[in-house]
Formats: C-alpha cells, structure tokens, sequence
C-alpha cells in the first residue's frame, strides 16, 4: 500500500495544527508547528486569504493526514459513507474512527497511527480472538480487540502504555488495561474525536 513518505511535520505546519503524527515528539518543544506558525514552502509566509473551495479543501486534507491515508482511500471512505444511513459526514467520522490502526493507536499501544499501523501490520494484534494484519479493518460493536499473547512483553508495545497512560481511551472502547484487551462498546461519535474536524466542508467538497 502507498503512503506518504515526505517530513511529516511539514503536513501540521500546512493545516496549522498539530496532528499528532510523530508520536513523542509532538508532545515536546521539538514540536515543528510550535516552533514555526505559518505554512511550509517559499511562500507559507505570505498566504492569507482562504476562499470556500480552500477552507473545504483544507478541512479534508486535515483529517486524511491526521488518519494518515491516501486521497483514493480517503474518498472510498466518503463513497462508503454517503452509502449508509445517517448524515454522511457523521458516519465518515464514524468509519475512520473504526479502523484497526486507529483503535491501537487510541487505547495507547502506539506513540502515532503510523506506529499503530506498523504494529497491527506485524501481526500483534487480535480481533475476537484471531490474528488481524490489516489496519484499514473496520471494528464493529461487540468485537473484541487484543494484542496477542506473545506480544504482550515485547517493549515497544509496554513502554507506549506506561507513556500513554494520559490519553484516556474513547468511550466506545470498553478497555481491560491489565488485559490489554478492549471491547467495542458503541459506534465512535464526533465529540469522540481528539481533532475538531468540521466534516460538513468535507462533504460539501465532495458534493460539487
Ligand atoms: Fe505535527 Fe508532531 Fe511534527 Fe508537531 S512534532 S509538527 S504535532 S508531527
């Protein structure tokens, strides 16, 4: 699968937020949109107007690199959406919140999503019980999400618990931290989401 291999930092300087994408770092004075306020690039500087088209474009590019995704699995994710009952923005919400990644990356097992990425893709987690690689898996109520036995001493994953234990779990995961087991509670709402997103730019983006 593609992804973005350029500065990431560059990607929060663009939307003028932190997005969370460097693990620890992001939490320190090394952060790149603390040190530097404005845009990346020759003329990051000099930008000020935005027009409608450019606030809706901004506010999808925000959150398909805060859930680190390509623009074709991000749209799939919108086409996804608009299928379902509901309000569309709402559920788009919903269903990039429910990725695998994200979850791992949620409960603290990960520093960052591409961490919470690389581990689920090393195979170190479980979904009811069974060994789950892939970390666009969408979760579901009821379903029950674990490392797996054997990676529960491996040090990468205890050291980010012991260094996550500040982030609280959302409140559609039900989490046994003694366990390092969660169940899924509920499906994830907007208010469950650690990055205000306006998702109604998003769809009026898509929509035109
Ligand atoms: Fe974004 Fe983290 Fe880099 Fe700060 S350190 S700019 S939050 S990726």
């Amino acid at each position: 699968m593609a992804r973005y291999t350029d500065a990431v930092c560059r990607l929060c300087r663009r939307e003028g937020q932190k997005l969370f994408l460097k693990g620890d770092r992001c939490y320190t004075e090394k952060c790149g949109v603390t040190n530097r306020t404005y845009p990346p690039g020759q003329h990051g500087q000099g930008r000020s107007k935005t027009s409608e088209y450019g606030l809706q474009l901004r506010e999808k590019q925000k959150a398909k690199r805060y859930y680190g995704l390509l623009e074709s699995q991000f749209k799939g994710y919108f086409e996804l959406a608009a299928r379902r009952p509901g309000v569309t923005g709402e559920n788009l919400l919903s269903i990039l919140e429910s990725r695998l990644d994200n979850t791992v990356y949620r409960l603290g097992f990960a520093m960052s999503r591409a961490e919470a990425r690389q581990l689920v893709g090393h195979g170190h987690f479980t979904v009811n019980g069974r060994k789950v690689n892939i970390p666009s898996f969408l979760l579901k109520p009821g379903m029950v999400i674990a490392v797996k036995e054997r990676s529960r001493g491996l040090e990468k994953i205890k050291g980010n618990v012991e260094a996550n234990t500040f982030r609280k779990p959302p409140k559609w995961l039900d989490y046994d931290a003694a366990n390092m087991v969660a169940r899924v509670v509920g499906s994830p709402a907007k208010e469950d989401i650690d990055l205000p997103i306006e998702e109604h730019l998003i769809v009026e983006l898509y929509s035109k």
